[in-house]
C-alpha cells in the first residue's frame, strides 16, 4: 500500500473562499493541496453559448436532494475548478459597516469581527480581483433619470466589477459574463485572480475531479482532523484542513463526521451544523420600455432605497436576446423577440435572516441518503415582508418610468447565494466557527467559503468571501510557521 499524500494544508473545493486559501498559503511557502470535485471547464466557447448554459443547462450540477416536503430537486451548483465564480455576475461588493452588527428585528446575529477588521482584507481582494466601475450607459441612465423624477427614495451609485475594462472590446463576452464562464479570461473569477498566478508555484497541488467523501481524524483525538479520504479511497493527509466546498457542502462533511464519531455530544457546535442557512430573498424583474435598449454591459449601477434597508437592486447583465429566449413559450417569436429587444433586467435581493430550522441535512437512510433542504420562508417574516414591499414598489416605480415589469421569483434551486451553513460567531452552541475560521472545539479544521456568513446582507457575497478567506488563511499561515509539523 502507498502511503498517503502528506502536505502543510488541504483545501477542500476551489471556489471563491478556497482558492483565496490557496492563494494566501501558497504564496506563504506552505506545502497545498487544492481538492476540486469538478474539472476545469472547456475553453471551446460551449460555456457562452445561452443554449447549453442557459436552456440546457449542461454546466449545472444534477445532485438530486430533497425540500422540506421530501420533494426531489437538483439545487443550482456548478462544480467545477473556480466553483460558481466561474459563472458568477462579478458584482463585487462590500457589506455596509451596520451590517456585522446583530439586528434582532429582522433576525440578523452579528459578526464575531467588526467590519474594520475585516476591511484590509477586503482591500486586498479588491486588487487581486482589480475590481472596477464601469460608466454608465445611455439607456440605463434614462431609466434612472426616470427614476429620480417620478420615484424619488432610489439612490444609484456606481457597481464595483470584476471584470476587465477590454470586456467592452469583446461583444460577445459583454453580453454573456453573468450566468455564462469567461473564454478570454475577462472576468475575476476565482480560478483566474487566484489560481492561475500561482501555476508555477511547485508546493501547489491542484487536483481536479478530486471528490472528498469523509474526513480522517487523528488515531488518539477524534476532535483533530488530521486528513481526507477521495471519492476514489485515496487518502491523503495535512497539519490542517480548510472546507471551501459551499455552503451546502461543507457542513455536510462535517455533519458526517461527527455522526461517524459519535461527537454531537462532545463538540459544542455540533446542534448548529447546517443551521441558518441563507439563500437571500431573489426575484428577478423585467422591464419593457417603447423603445429599443442597446446598452452593452448593462451591469454598471446598484440601486437601494432607505426605506427598503435590507434590499438592493442591480440590473441583470443579459442581452435582448437572451431575455427573449426566457418569455414564456406561447408568445410567438417575433413578438419575443421584439419585447426583448426593449427589455432590461433586474435582480432584486433582500437580506434573509437566520433561523435555526433553515438548514441542510446530509443524506440518511430515512432519506434514501439523499441531502435535504429545509428551508421556509415563513420562519422569516421581515425579511419576506422587506422583499414584497421591494418588488411591489419597484415595479410600480418602474411603471412610472415608462417601464411595463414583470417578476419571478427565484426558487429553491437558485442556490446561487446559499450561505452560513457553519456560521462564525463568538457563542459556539450558537455559531461553528470562530473569528478566526477555526470550527470551535475542534483541531486543525478551519472554513473559508460562504458557509460562514453569518448574516447574507443586502449585497450579493462573494468579496465578502474572498476578504475572510484571505484573512483567515493569514492567521492559518502565521500558526503553521510557528509550531512544529
Ligand atoms: C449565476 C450566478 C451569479 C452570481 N453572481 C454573483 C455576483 O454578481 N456577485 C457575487 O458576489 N456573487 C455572485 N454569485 C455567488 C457566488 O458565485 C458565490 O457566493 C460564491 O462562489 C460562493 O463561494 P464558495 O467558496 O462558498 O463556494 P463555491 O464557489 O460554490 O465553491 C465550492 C467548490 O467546492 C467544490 N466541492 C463541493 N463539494 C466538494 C467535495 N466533496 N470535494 C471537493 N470539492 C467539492 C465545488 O465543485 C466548488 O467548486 C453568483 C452565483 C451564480 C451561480
Amino acid at each position: 500500500m502507498t502511503a498517503p499524500e502528506s502536505y502543510d494544508v488541504i483545501i477542500v473545493g476551489s471556489g471563491a473562499g478556497g482558492a483565496a486559501a490557496a492563494f494566501r498559503l501558497a504564496r506563504d511557502g506552505l506545502r497545498v493541496a487544492l481538492l476540486e470535485k469538478g474539472q476545469p471547464l472547456p475553453q471551446d466557447g460551449s460555456t457562452l453559448d445561452f443554449n447549453q448554459v442557459v436552456h440546457e443547462g449542461v454546466f449545472k450540477s444534477r445532485e438530486p436532494w430533497l425540500d422540506r416536503n421530501g420533494r426531489r430537486f437538483a439545487p443550482e451548483e456548478h462544480f467545477n475548478l473556480g466553483g460558481k465564480t466561474k459563472w458568477y455576475g462579478a458584482a463585487l461588493l462590500r457589506y455596509g459597516r451596520h451590517e456585522f452588527e446583530a439586528d434582532a428585528a429582522h433576525q440578523c446575529p452579528g459578526w464575531p469581527i467588526s467590519y474594520e477588521e475585516l476591511e484590509p482584507y477586503y482591500e486586498q481582494a479588491e486588487k487581486l480581483l482589480d475590481v472596477r466601475q464601469f460608466d454608465s450607459e445611455a439607456d440605463l441612465e434614462r431609466i434612472e433619470r426616470r427614476l429620480a423624477r417620478c420615484a424619488p427614495p432610489w439612490e444609484t451609485n456606481a457597481l464595483p466589477m470584476g471584470l476587465a475594462a477590454s470586456i467592452v472590446a469583446n461583444p460577445l463576452e459583454a453580453r454573456h459574463f453573468d450566468g455564462f464562464a469567461s473564454v478570454a479570461r475577462l472576468k475575476a473569477d476565482a480560478e483566474t485572480a487566484f489560481l492561475a498566478p500561482l501555476r508555477e508555484l511547485a508546493n501547489l497541488t491542484v487536483q481536479t475531479g478530486a471528490a472528498v467523501r469523509e474526513l480522517i481524524g487523528a488515531a488518539t483525538d477524534a476532535t483533530t482532523i488530521r486528513g481526507v479520504v477521495l471519492e476514489d479511497g485515496r487518502e491523503l493527509h495535512a497539519r490542517a484542513i480548510v472546507l471551501a466546498a459551499g455552503a451546502l457542502h461543507s457542513p455536510r462533511l462535517l455533519q458526517r463526521y461527527l455522526d461517524a464519531h459519535r461527537l454531537n455530544t462532545v463538540v459544542p457546535c455540533a446542534n448548529a451544523v447546517g443551521r441558518n442557512l441563507k439563500y437571500h430573498l431573489l426575484t428577478a424583474v423585467v422591464g419593457i420600455s417603447t423603445t429599443s435598449m442597446t446598452d452593452l454591459i448593462r451591469k454598471t449601477r446598484l440601486l437601494t432605497n432607505p426605506k427598503l434597508p435590507h434590499s438592493s437592486v442591480q440590473p441583470l447583465g443579459f442581452d435582448g436576446e437572451l431575455i427573449s429566449t426566457l418569455m414564456p413559450d406561447f408568445l410567438p417569436r417575433p413578438l419575443a423577440r421584439l419585447l426583448g429587444n426593449r427589455a432590461y433586467g433586474f435582480f432584486l435581493q433582500t437580506e434573509d435572516g437566520a433561523h435555526a430550522e433553515n438548514r441542510v441535512i446530509a443524506g440518511s437512510d430515512a432519506t434514501q441518503g439523499l441531502p435535504v433542504i429545509d428551508y421556509d420562508v415563513a420562519r422569516i417574516p421581515a425579511a419576506a415582508a422587506e422583499h414584497r414591499r421591494l418588488v411591489r414598489s419597484f415595479k410600480l416605480d418602474l411603471l412610472r418610468a415608462g417601464l411595463l415589469a414583470f417578476s419571478e421569483r427565484v426558487g429553491l434551486a437558485g442556490t446561487a447565494h446559499v450561505s452560513g451553513t457553519l456560521s462564525a460567531g463568538s457563542d459556539p452552541t450558537r455559531s461553528v466557527v470562530d473569528s478566526r475560521g477555526q470550527v470551535h472545539g475542534m483541531k486543525s479544521l478551519y472554513v473559508v467559503d460562504g458557509s460562514i456568513l453569518p448574516r447574507s446582507s443586502r449585497v450579493n457575497p462573494s468579496l465578502t468571501i474572498f476578504a475572510w478567506s484571505l484573512r483567515a488563511a493569514e492567521r492559518l499561515a502565521a500558526d503553521l510557521r510557528t509550531s512544529p509539523s
